[in-house]
């Protein structure tokens, strides 16, 4: 509670406000990464708690009442929400304050917050880098020092990975232990609200408030009376790596000396159906998005066409123009895969596949106390040359969307700068073990100062 208790003090103080705001004024125009970012704003935070007057951001996905909720498309560009998720409802009850909804890509669909229709965020380490995706905009705030911390949503990989670009921790938790209830749905199975962090600390802080059931969403689970253990002596690998950059290839037997200097012992694992993480990934998250993304026909909410001719006319033409490109392809190949006929061959598959995986993980926490991967085989890619293309952004997904397909936690962590952008590793962890990837995180001892990008400045915090 470190961390928060010194923005308490600073927060209080008119000045320090003052100086805060003409500090996020500067970012916000270099890293262009907020929709709305206003310290007083936020007339829910309680007068006092453990995070009073702790400001925070929230992913523009998840419903803080009073706020727009624009997902990142043209649809809901003009929704304001009537309500609260209860995730941030419980962090306003310990006393922290909403100063801004962040950039992502259109309903969670990307990994680089370039597929937002409404703005382009940028890296803070390097402004011609992507921040990653889908919560950019959450990563870059949280890098760049305007918050402390910020929520995202975690489907395939939406919060590590942008983690990992901008050089922060990021935790994607146990499926259910935080409430879906306010964020907006992309694929229901597979997300949960995760939180972004400059450090375990707070990260730890801010998951022990939101976690836990909740009434309003039915898939919401307790966590156990007995929490697991938290200690760790065996940290096991995958067998088979291939295709990382060097710069992630050498960050990754860096940590892997690094865990054996703590004296914890490595051990290969093998996990065969990792290799189908992909198009089951693909393959589950376009039928949910097909399903979920069908409420939006400009007749409740959101954008409506001015062509009326019939009420058909008028659902398809609001939907086309309302959703971008990458949101229409992944209705298209929902509804394909879900198309009567064809049921057993993709998505009945996708599942057996699903189900592979987590008996894999399973049986590899038999053996293992915690996992370590690479978080994505590249650090953050430049626009234009060197970026990725669509369909090898997709593919290099495998190490992140394994934990949604098993629901299980997971966490990246920060390992160091090279060439000027961060690289990071992914620790993870069984059911309900968020704490001992958190003291794990804290033994690897992540030098937050290395962790800094040019221009954060904590000076204005006297
Ligand atoms: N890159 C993944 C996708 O595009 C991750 C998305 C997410 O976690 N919301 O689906």
């Amino acid at each position: 509670m470190t961390l928060l208790k010194s923005w308490d003090r600073v927060l209080a103080d008119v000045q320090s406000r003052t100086e805060y705001q003409n500090y996020v004024t500067a970012w916000e125009s270099k890293i262009r990464s907020m929709l709305t970012f206003d310290l007083n704003r936020d007339r829910f935070g309680a007068q006092d708690g453990p995070l009073a007057n702790i400001p925070f951001a929230v992913k523009d996905n998840i419903a803080v009442r009073d706020f727009n909720l624009t997902c990142g498309s043209r649809i809901l560009e003009n929704l304001v929400s009537p309500y609260t998720a209860t995730a941030v409802e419980r962090l306003q009850a310990a006393g922290a304050r909403v100063v801004g909804k962040t950039n992502l890509d259109e309903f969670g669909m990307g990994s680089s917050t370039d597929n937002s229709a409404l703005a382009q965020t940028n890296n803070p380490w390097n402004v011609n880098a992507v921040p990653g995706g889908s919560s950019g905009g959450s990563a870059a705030a949280v890098a760049a020092g305007l918050v402390p911390f910020a929520l995202g949503s975690d489907t395939g990989g939406s919060v590590r990975q942008p983690a990992a670009f901008c050089g922060c921790f990021g935790l994607k938790p146990t499926y259910g232990t935080v409430s879906r209830f306010g964020l907006v749905a992309y694929a229901s199975s597979l997300e949960v609200i995760g939180v972004l962090s400059r450090g375990v600390d707070t990260l730890e802080t801010v998951y022990d408030i939101i976690a836990g059931r909740d009434d309003r969403d039915q898939s919401s689970v307790a966590r156990p009376q007995n929490s697991p253990a938290r200690g760790t002596a065996r940290v096991g690998i995958l067998r088979q790596i291939a295709e990382l950059s060097p710069a992630i290839d050498a960050a990754y037997r860096e940590t892997i000396e690094k865990v054996k200097s703590l004296g914890v012992e490595i051990v290969e694992i093998d996990i065969p159906a990792l290799e189908y993480v992909v198009p089951a990934y693909y393959t589950i998250a376009t039928a949910e998005a097909s399903a979920n993304l069908a409420r939006y026909t400009g007749i409740r909410y959101g954008h409506r066409t001015s062509d009326d001719s019939s009420m058909e006319q008028m659902v398809a033409a609001s939907r086309n123009e309302g959703f971008g490109d990458e949101v229409k392809l992944r209705i298209l190949l929902g509804t394909y895969v879900l198309r009567s006929g064809f049921q057993d061959q993709y998505y009945i598959r996708a599942q057996k596949i699903r189900t592979a995986i987590r008996n894999g993980f399973d049986a590899a926490f038999g053996q293992v106390d915690l996992m370590l991967t690479p978080v994505f085989p590249t650090q953050a890619f430049l626009r234009g040359e060197g970026e990725l293309t669509p369909f090898q952004q997709k593919l290099a997904d495998k190490f992140t969307a394994a934990a949604n397909l098993a629901g299980i936690p997971a966490l990246t962590v920060p390992i160091g700068v090279t060439d000027g952008l961060p690289t990071a590793m992914q620790l993870l962890a069984p059911d309900f073990a968020e704490h001992r990837m958190f003291d794990f995180a804290r033994r690897m001892g992540v030098d937050m100062a290395a962790m800094t990008p040019d221009g954060f400045d904590e000076g204005w915090r006297k």
